[in-house]
């Protein structure tokens, strides 16, 4: 079963486009499909074959501003299983309250919230009714739920056919949604500081967008085969202070038992898990700072550190190395308060602990 991100899309996907008459019109797509079981007893190729077919989407046009030029943006959230045999979205609203302001970042008409939430719900439960569902294992609680499996959707936007410099106008908005296992592979957790930058002043660092994905892929790539996992971004006009992991906000609790993570911005992408860490570290007491973080000061000082995003889950890690100059924290191990928020945070999610602050969403 799903090992971190695959392609191994589920049957029901959704658009929505914006018309002549600025009217969002809906379709949910039944894409072709047999019983899990069924799947389950095909041959590698059939498979293959079959989920090629889901993952082609031949309404939509192939040469616009997003294919060409990145004028796209996109959302990542995940319904999770819960021990009733249900499933439930982590903090859908915000997913959908932050696509609208990327789609209005990027100068096109927003998608309203309340059509996200809905569809999001729909194409889960359309999914869930066809057999396609993760089932809740009570072997996941044995390690917090970091084994555990859920429904990862990518809503993303599309623009209208084009090819010269524009706008999209008439986006459609598409949700797919996909098994998900635990992202990062057990083992190495180094994280090395690229010279790249992710994002610039006035630039849009700050919008879930596809262009942003870019240089990050590179420098992640280029941190991994140098033999680290991770790749740290500066800010790009001094190169002195922390701002974001590859595709995760990123945190440190210092010797004095502060939490820091760069305060927002236009280069930090505002991430939900990051909003929902802040509030949970605060719950339990403990003195947050959303600032500058100078990287001196997190390699003399730090003692955990770990990255969060919907992707990453919170995720330590055991060392930075920065100019030759490398700081492991916590003997490189897992550390006290990021083991404390990861449960916390993983049993909202699964159901575990109760959800007092409304955060769960029933499909
Ligand atoms: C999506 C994303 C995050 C994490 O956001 P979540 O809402 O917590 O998933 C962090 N940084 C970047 C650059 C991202 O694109």
């Amino acid at each position: 079963m799903a090992k971190g991100f695959t392609l191994e899309t589920y049957p029901w996907a959704y658009t929505a486009q914006f018309n002549e008459d600025k009217k969002w019109v809906e379709k949910y797509i039944e894409n072709p499909h047999k019983s899990p079981a069924e799947e389950a007893e095909l041959s590698p190729e059939a498979l293959t074959q079959l989920l090629q077919q889901r993952n082609s989407f031949p309404q939509l046009p192939l040469v616009n501003y997003t294919s060409q030029y990145g004028m796209g943006c996109f959302e990542g959230l995940k319904a999770y299983p819960q021990k009733d045999g249900s499933l439930k979205l982590f903090r859908p609203d915000e997913n959908a309250a932050r696509m609208r302001r990327s789609m209005e970042g990027l100068m096109m008409p927003g998608f309203p919230e309340e059509i996200f939430l809905e569809a999001v719900v729909e194409v889960v439960k359309k999914n869930m009714n066809c057999g396609f569902m993760p089932k809740y294992d009570p072997a996941w609680e044995a390690d917090n739920y970091i084994s555990g499996h859920s429904v990862y959707l990518r809503p993303f936007s599309y623009s209208e056919p084009a090819i010269g410099l524009g706008v999209s106008q008439h986006p459609w908005v598409v949700i797919v949604a996909t098994p998900v296992g635990a992202y990062f592979a057990p083992g190495s957790s180094k994280a090395v500081v690229t010279d790249k930058s992710r994002a610039t002043p006035n630039g849009t660092g700050w919008i879930k967008c596809n262009a942003n994905y870019v240089v990050p892929i590179l420098a992640k790539k280029q941190a991994m085969s140098a033999g680290y996992m991770e790749a740290i971004f500066l800010d790009s006009v001094e190169h002195k202070y922390v701002e974001e992991g590859s595709s995760c906000n990123i945190f440190f609790k210092l010797k004095d038992g502060r939490l820091i993570t760069p305060e927002l911005g236009d280069t930090i992408l505002p991430g939900i898990n990051r909003k929902s860490v802040i509030e949970l570290a605060g719950d339990l007491g403990v003195k947050v700072e959303e600032r500058k973080v100078p990287i001196e000061e997190v390699m003399d000082d730090a003692q955990e550190c770990f990255v969060a995003g919907t992707a990453a889950g919170v995720s330590f890690l055991e060392s930075i190395t920065w100019k030759e100059k490398t700081a492991v924290f916590n003997d490189g191990k897992q550390g006290e308060l990021t083991t404390e928020l990861l449960k916390t945070l993983k049993n909202i999610q699964y159901g575990a602990a109760e959800d007092t602050k409304g955060w769960m969403v029933e499909v």
